[in-house]
């Protein structure tokens, strides 16, 4: 795509078009404020930096990014909940989670400062996108521990426009309000968008009659063959943007009208694109796995912090006019979370699951589908041999019973199917648990 789709705006035009010799320069003070504040506050920070040799002021260059320690996502239940966090409760004024392998959730905080940080940073992508103060918007995203609704509404706000916070779930509720209300913008999840176009067919209501002119997805990976074809269903323009809790939440980086991949905050995080093998950079344009460093959140900052989201990187000039580096759409992830519904979900928690129902063997395939708009998981659950029974009602009970478990676990509703003993297929090593019929 090399043509702008709407007029080219901004919301915070020195930052976005700084330099990048100024940017880097910006980037380097932060980044030795921010080493000397972690290494005096998070005992995590202090001891890792230490073992490694480096304080704020022996940072020369942006060069010595590479000296830093990693941080992963084990490293944040390994300090559950809050040992990250680098000021006192009494400065934090909001915190958010997200859903890890153990059913308990990570936890991030923020400052006051952070927030407006957070409303400045989605306001950057939804204003370079066509978001203007007279639009009305509708927030489809979960409004909870889940950064999403927060993160886009404070935002939206922030620009002047009339927010909706509708929240998630409830789809005639949501038909109805984007008649009655008319609003120009959607924010949601791209597949919660397409069962929108898939309700707004079924109603009957012709392409284009509705106020609605922009959606703006996050939350899961997409294609360019879905912003297609909701495109050309709703007659809309759709845009990208990318986020995650344990950096900031929404408003890590966002597409401008030229979309050809989203503008990172990089004076806010440093980006790097790894090899997650090897840990050394990927070469400019190649897949990576993102890892940000946090250059000003005041209350939760990590430092290279590794996001298992793999993308490329590139600082090629876009004819927008930000200097800002781009990222390509997320195409894998470095481990085997899965992503269904826009809800991390992990192999291991099914297994957690079925640990907890009496009378299932440690046997299962989750198979996942998009048969509509929606993903649809199935799991297959072996049954023991003692547990067989001829009685459909006792058969039901354990279906039901093993779906409330996985839904307290994970939070999703999932099909569940019971076959017989021994008839899932064995493995020698590592178990094929996962049939992702989406890819096919
Ligand atoms: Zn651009």
């Amino acid at each position: 795509m090399t043509k702008p789709v709407v007029e080219n705006a901004f919301w915070q035009p020195e930052a976005e078009r700084m330099p990048r010799v100024e940017l880097a320069a910006l980037q380097l003070t932060r980044l030795r404020a921010m080493v000397a504040r972690l290494t005096a506050n998070v005992p995590f920070y202090r001891d890792a930096c230490a073992r490694a040799g480096v304080t704020g002021d022996n940072i020369r260059s942006l060069d010595d990014l590479r000296r830093l320690p990693f941080t992963t996502k084990a490293d944040l239940r390994d300090n559950y909940p809050l040992g990250f966090m680098a000021v006192s409760r009494r400065e934090a004024v909001r915190y958010h989670g997200s859903s890890g392998t153990t059913g308990k959730p990570t936890f991030v905080a923020y400052t006051r400062r952070d927030l407006e940080t957070w409303a400045d940073l989605c306001a950057r992508f939804l204003v370079a996108t066509g978001v203007r103060p007279e639009h009305t918007a509708q927030v489809s995203f979960g409004y909870g521990l889940f950064t999403g609704g927060f993160g886009l509404h404070y935002a939206l706000e922030r620009i002047g426009v009339g927010v909706i916070p509708v929240s998630s779930g409830n789809s005639d509720r949501q038909l109805t309000i984007l008649q009655d209300m008319a609003p120009e913008v959607l924010i949601s999840t791209p597949s919660y968008a397409l069962k929108l176009m898939e309700g707004i067919q079924a109603r009957g209501i012709p392409r284009g009659s509705l106020g609605l002119r922009f959606a703006h997805f996050g939350g899961e990976p997409w294609t360019e063959d879905m912003r297609a074809r909701i495109e050309a269903g709703l007659g809309i323009l759709c845009f990208n943007n990318y986020g995650l809790s344990e950096v900031l939440g929404p408003g890590v980086s966002g597409e401008c009208p030229w979309r050809n991949g989203m503008h990172i905050a990089e004076d806010h995080f440093i980006v790097e694109a790894i090899n997650p093998e090897t840990l050394e950079p990927a070469p400019e344009g190649e897949p990576g796995e993102l890892v940000f460093t946090a250059l000003t959140k005041e209350a939760f900052p990590l430092l290279r912090y590794r996001t298992r989201d793999i993308a490329t990187l590139t600082r090629v000039p876009c004819p927008c006019g930000r200097t800002l580096a781009r990222m390509g759409r997320i195409t894998g992830r470095t481990d085997d979370m899965l992503i269904i519904r826009g809800v991390n979900v992990f192999p291991s928690q099914i297994e957690e699951a079925l640990l907890r129902v009496e009378g299932t063997a440690p046997h299962y395939l989750i198979e996942i589908a998009r048969p509509g708009a929606l993903d649809e998981a199935t799991v297959h659950v072996e049954i023991r041999p003692e547990t067989f029974s001829d009685s459909m009602s006792e058969m039901q009970a354990l279906r039901d019973r093993i779906g409330r478990a996985i839904q307290a676990v994970t939070g999703l509703g999932m099909h569940i199917e019971l076959v017989g003993p021994q008839t899932l297929e064995r493995f020698e090593g590592k178990a094929k648990r996962v049939l992702d019929r989406r890819k096919a």
